[in-house]
């Protein structure tokens, strides 16, 4: 951990933690404004309820998995 070189590794995986983060915290500020809006759990494509064992593997999931083959 002491070359130049790992050093600029170290901050690009910093970074692109990071960005992970971010990406993250909008997912989550969209699902929190979804359940606000009540739409929560539904699909956003075809508004049918996305199947629990879904939601439950991943609460952020905005698409059926009909909708999620499709597109
Ligand atoms: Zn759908």
């Amino acid at each position: 951990m002491c070359s130049r070189h790992d050093k600029a590794q170290y901050r690009r995986e910093l970074q692109s933690l990071q960005q992970s983060l971010r990406d993250e915290l909008s997912s989550c500020e969209a699902a929190l404004q979804r359940i606000e809006q009540g739409t929560y759990g539904r699909c956003e494509v075809c508004s049918e309820p996305i199947e629990l064992n879904r939601l439950k593997a991943d609460p952020l999931t905005t698409r059926c998995l009909e909708c999620q083959h499709r597109h």
